[in-house]
């Protein structure tokens, strides 16, 4: 029976409403800022790519180690540019996009193959599924376009090539590609994929988009428009379950993450600048949720123990980057000042772990936090890795 699944090795995904670690896109290690993927939860430890390279890091000792076991390689110490593409935990170093996967106990990476032919660039994106040490690397799918985002879900990968471009599906089991959400159908001018979430057995995409092409262009030539706004959920197959829409009032709605089986989601008044959290459930209905959002810029994070909500009233807050800490029933516990930093990336992580990545000019620092000191207010941040 396994034979029929191809050339992969023969699990059965699961289709339901829950959320199924190692097979299930990890939405908690989304950056905030980026929506980038450069941590992942693996066997015992941590993954995190920073400055091309792949790194393993233990969850005791939190020492990270370059994702290569070749005895004369130097890793990220190797300055010859040549042989940088023979570490295993080199990721191509031409690409934009180096999120990767550790998704049923194997690492997927994107690796640009595009070339020269004459004056001609022949583009190829290929996508590789490597065993958790980073070995045995082989190709299992391959564009002739540049994929400018795409996830990992339940043996599929969703990916697009453009921010105007329709998302594709190809799945792992049966070797096809698909459209499974198409932007050309949502009667909008210019509608535009925001952002991408996998989660339990659902598809959320983040559109925004214009009425039609005079509105757009009063918007270029400085006409205070803001988009329409939308999240659409569907299936992985394609099929639309549920629409949120901002098109009555035009105000903002913005994806928050997800409590229990739920999305959270704020809209906003941009008038007023007050954010409303709601939580929209299984059965297609919003909950307006006791907390009230004091800014625009306010950012919200909730998992199983903890709330954590950065606010921020002008872009200067936005680089202060300091989170308020609360349990689940309200209380503050404490507050964590990160870094200073406009383009810094807040981790949410898994119950043991929150991870957080300075990047500036001066360098790339990633910091953890320990989730069990957090509860006795105590937040240290630790390094893993500094890079000036
Ligand atoms: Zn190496």
């Amino acid at each position: 029976m396994a034979g029929s699944f191809g050339c992969n090795n023969g699990t059965k995904y699961i289709t339901s409403n829950t959320f199924v670690e190692n097979q299930d896109y990890q939405y908690s290690f989304s950056g905030s800022s980026t929506g980038n993927i450069t941590v992942q939860k693996g066997n015992n430890g941590y993954y995190f790519s920073l400055n091309n390279f792949l790194y393993f890091v233990d969850e005791k000792t939190l020492n990270a180690t370059p994702l290569c076991n070749k005895v004369n390689c130097l890793h990220d110490k190797e300055t010859d540019q040549s042989k940088l593409a023979e570490c295993n935990a080199y990721l191509s170093d031409n690409l934009l996009n180096t999120d990767y996967y550790f998704i049923n106990k194997k690492l997927y990476k994107l690796i640009d193959e595009s070339y020269f032919e004459g004056n001609k660039l022949i583009v190829i994106n290929s996508i590789y599924e490597a065993q958790s040490d980073g070995t045995q690397s082989k190709k299992i799918f391959s564009i002739n376009k540049q994929i400018k985002r795409w996830i990992m879900h339940r043996g599929m990968i969703y990916y697009t090539t453009d921010a105007n471009s329709n998302v594709e599906s190809y799945s792992l089991e049966s070797q096809n590609t698909k459209v499974c959400f198409n932007l050309d159908n949502l009667g909008l001018y210019n509608p535009e994929l925001s952002n991408m979430i996998a989660y339990e057995n659902n598809m959320y995409y983040c559109v925004s988009g214009y009425k039609d092409e005079k509105e757009f262009n009063d918007m270029l030539d400085g006409a205070d428009i803001s988009p329409f706004e939308y999240i659409f959920i569907y299936t992985p197959d394609g099929e639309e379950e549920y629409t949120l829409s901002s098109k009555l009032s035009r105000n903002g709605i913005v994806f928050q993450g997800f409590l229990d089986d739920n999305m959270l989601y704020t809209d906003a008044d941009y008038d007023e600048k007050v954010k409303n959290l709601y939580l929209f459930d299984k059965n297609g209905k919003s909950i307006k949720l006791n907390y009230k959002f004091k800014n625009i810029y306010d950012l919200y994070y909730e998992d199983d123990s903890f709330v954590y909500i950065r606010s921020a009233k002008t872009i200067d807050d936005i680089e202060r980057n300091e989170y308020d800490v609360y349990d689940k029933k309200g209380n503050y516990i404490t507050s964590i000042d990160f870094p200073d930093g406009f383009s810094n990336e807040f981790f949410m992580g898994d119950n043991k772990y929150l991870f957080y990545l300075e990047n500036s000019e001066q360098g790339t620092n990633l910091f953890c936090i320990d989730k069990g000191n957090l509860k006795n207010g105590y937040a240290e941040l630790k390094i893993i890795y500094s890079k000036n």
